[in-house]
């Protein structure tokens, strides 16, 4: 037995290099990455510009705690403020973490205005926020929530996409709404650009904030450094985690500067977060991610992912049932069991990751090629017409 709690279905497959798509098992076997360990790793493994970074922090102070200025958090912040709709960032160490951050500012903000009485936020269903009791009960998700008492006050969860149903829920206590603009967990579902627009009409009619999370959508995920910039919209919160730190551990929550500003000292903190190694690590993945062209790269690639998609699902009607998305950030609604497939694919040595109502999610590092597409899409189709043989 693992001597590690049992929160996982895990696999026995073990790894023990990577270089670019590539992953390299203990027992040296090679797979094609198309999971990036669930979003994470968007310049792939190895890069060198990540490792020469990393190896130049590990030699000067790795940690002296936030009662310090650190200049490499204060470089990475004024980067992200420069690129984003943001005043102001606050460092934490991951997802849930800056999600907790977001909530957090929200509800204070008000309090902080004289209106303590604005605490509530409201969610969507099939969202996922993380995994602490703040992040639960803003996700929502009943199989999430089970079992650890009643969730937090103040949440509410609507089905995304009806404008008047959020209008109505909207009342003298709500503070926010808090929404993925990509769903990821949930089964990759691009939520419309109609809608996010007409949340933030709403938001500014009632005086509500909009927290967007981008933990996993952000980051250059769909070809855009952050998934809403696609709508034209600005998030009044917003929570990064999952590629900030390719795969070092770091997240982060941007804020306005209205809205950032009840945040004084007492009110948050995080011994690690925006630790100077997490932040060296954090701009040299925001380096490379803003060399010119990289974006266009994403999306060029993200096209072609979608094209691939839509090919298996007219060749495979009976097994491909949606195609959905944006960018690199791929999901596939597939007849068979999702995990199984995940698991055959696996034998062809490719890497994927199952998400919520029976998707094949596809996370590929933002490095990849059209070979590497070229290479999934063989082993994805030859997976669906062996499936179909055995019926
Ligand atoms: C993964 C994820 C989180 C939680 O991130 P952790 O780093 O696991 O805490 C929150 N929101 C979204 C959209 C995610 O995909």
């Amino acid at each position: 037995m693992s001597a590690l709690f049992g929160t996982y279905l895990r696999d026995e497959l073990a790894f023990e290099r990577g270089e670019g798509m590539r992953l390299y098992s203990t027992d040296s076997v090679e797979y094609l990455d198309f999971m990036s360990g669930i979003g994470v790793n968007v310049l792939g493994h190895n890069d060198p510009h990540l490792v020469t970074a990393l190896k130049n922090a590990s030699e000067k102070v790795w940690h002296v705690s936030n009662l310090f200025t650190i200049p490499e958090a204060e470089k990475l912040a004024e980067r992200l403020v420069a690129e984003t709709f943001a005043d102001q960032v606050f460092f934490a160490n991951s997802g849930a973490e800056a999600i907790e951050c977001a909530l957090k500012t929200a509800r204070r903000h008000f309090f902080d205005a004289g209106t303590p009485e604005k605490f509530e936020i409201i969610a969507f269903t099939g969202s996922f926020h993380g995994r602490t009791l703040g992040a639960i009960s803003a996700g929502g998700n009943p199989d999430y929530v089970k079992g650890f008492g009643p969730p937090l006050p103040g949440f509410q969860h609507l089905a995304p996409g009806d404008l008047k149903a959020v209008e109505a829920a909207i009342g003298p206590a709500t503070a926010a709404i808090l929404i993925e603009p990509v769903q990821g967990e949930g089964g990759v579902n691009d939520i419309k650009e109609s809608f996010l627009k007409g949340l933030r009409k709403l938001c500014d009619k009632h005086s509500v904030l909009l927290i967007l999370d981008e933990v996993q959508c952000g980051y250059g995920r769909t070809g855009k450094l952050f998934a809403h910039e696609w709508t034209g919209i600005e998030p009044d919160l917003m929570a990064v985690a999952k590629g900030i730190g390719g795969g070092f551990p770091l997240g982060a929550c941007l804020a306005k500067g209205d809205v950032a500003k009840a945040m004084v000292p007492g009110t948050h903190g995080s011994t690690y977060g925006g630790n100077p190694m997490a932040c060296t690590i954090g701009n040299a993945v925001l380096d490379r991610l803003l060399e010119p062209g990289f974006l266009e790269h994403v999306e060029e690639m993200g096209r072609e992912m979608h094209w691939h998609m839509h090919q298996l699902m007219q060749k495979f009607p009976d097994l491909v049932l949606e195609v959905r998305g944006k960018g690199l950030m791929g999901g596939i609604k597939i007849a068979p069991p999702v995990r199984d497939f995940v698991g055959r694919l696996k034998e062809r040595n490719l890497l994927t990751v199952a998400a919520g109502d029976n998707v094949l999610r596809l996370l590929p590092p933002l490095i990849l090629t059209k070979a590497d597409i070229d290479e999934a899409f063989e082993k994805i189709s030859a997976a669906f017409s062996d499936y179909s043989k055995e019926k």
